[in-house]
């Protein structure tokens, strides 16, 4: 009986050392989590806490191992041991004035920058894509848009006629041609009330507009004056229909004159019959003066339409980003 009792407790006791053996470790676990940060350029690495063993290795500056042990002796200062290599369990004694002790989950400097340059790649890479959605976005910022585009008169009826003969209707169409051009690029869908020479009445172009259900309508013409040095862009609304018009006559007015570069004569609230007919947003653009000498020739050059057509363009995304 007794013998069975001394071997219980000798299990007992077998079984504790095994239980708490990982505890009596623990002191050493905590101090592997410490790390030296070398401080020298290179710094020597012995086999012994002291400068009498031999060396078997070297570091570096700003390099950092874990801190395997420590020691301290009358002679020598104190010493301590790194893990030169964790996966060959190298290890080996540095003298502790060169190096600069640090918990592990303190980060070092070189982490640190590790991690900022990490972080700022991150940003970068994130801001990349962002750029990349917003211009994705922007590339057809009028997809779902319905825009009739009106150039004025046709036919038998020219509509203002240059000093050299150039006339509205032949100007106003092909401007018409090159903004629906421009808008298409940008995703909208968009007609023209007429494509070649014809006539259409002013009723028609706003009822084909009310017809198709558009989003927008926007008359386009040249405009002509008695005094030939009267010169420079203008946009027309109608205050008495769509309060937004207003906005779409100024975003018009703000692109044309931007890409046109001529007198900014400013928008003006008349209640045209193409105008109060359309029953969306409605604005007549009048490019510049065909009766002045200087802008008749402008209104010739392929240059000028295609600004103009550009300005357009840019007013109708304007407004569209910001008032529809
Ligand atoms: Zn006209």
């Amino acid at each position: 009986m007794k013998k069975i009792k001394l071997l219980v407790s000798l299990v007992a006791v077998a079984l504790l050392l095994v239980i708490s053996g990982p505890m009596f470790n623990d002191e050493d676990s905590a101090q592997a989590l410490e790390k030296a940060e070398i401080l020298a350029d290179t710094l020597n690495v012995r086999s012994g806490p002291g400068i009498d063993h031999s060396l078997i290795d070297q570091v570096n500056a700003s390099e950092s191992y874990y801190v395997v042990d420590e020691h301290t002796n009358d002679d020598n200062g104190e010493w301590v041991k790194i893990s030169l290599s964790e996966s060959t369990e190298k290890e080996g004694w540095v003298s502790a004035n060169f190096v600069n002790k640090i918990e592990d989950d303190e980060e070092t400097e070189v982490d640190k920058l590790d991690k900022d340059e990490e972080k700022a790649q991150e940003n970068k890479t994130k801001e990349i894509e962002q750029r990349n959605l917003a211009k994705e976005v922007q590339e057809t910022p009028l997809e779902g848009a319905k825009i009739v585009l009106d150039p004025g008169h046709g036919g038998h009826d020219p509509g203002a006629v240059g000093p050299t003969g150039l006339t509205e209707k032949e100007v106003v169409v092909d401007v018409g041609h090159r903004t629906k051009e421009e808008l298409e690029e940008l995703g909208a869908d968009v007609h023209l009330t007429r494509e070649g020479d014809e006539f259409i009445s002013l009723f028609n172009r706003a009822n084909m507009a009310n017809q198709m259900g558009a989003d927008l309508f926007i008359s386009i013409h040249a405009n002509g004056a008695l005094n030939r040095k009267a010169q420079g862009t203008e946009t027309y609304y109608s205050s008495l229909r769509n309060p937004n018009d207003y906005q779409l006559a100024q975003s018009l007015q703000d692109g044309m004159v931007n890409t046109l570069n001529r007198q900014d004569k400013g928008i003006f609230d008349r209640n045209f019959s193409v105008l109060r007919n359309a029953h969306m947003p409605a604005a007549l653009v009048e490019l510049a003066y065909l009766s002045n000498y200087e802008e008749e020739e402008l209104m010739r050059t392929d240059q000028f339409r295609q600004n103009a057509a550009e300005g357009i363009s840019d007013g109708i995304v304007d407004y569209v980003e910001n008032f529809l």
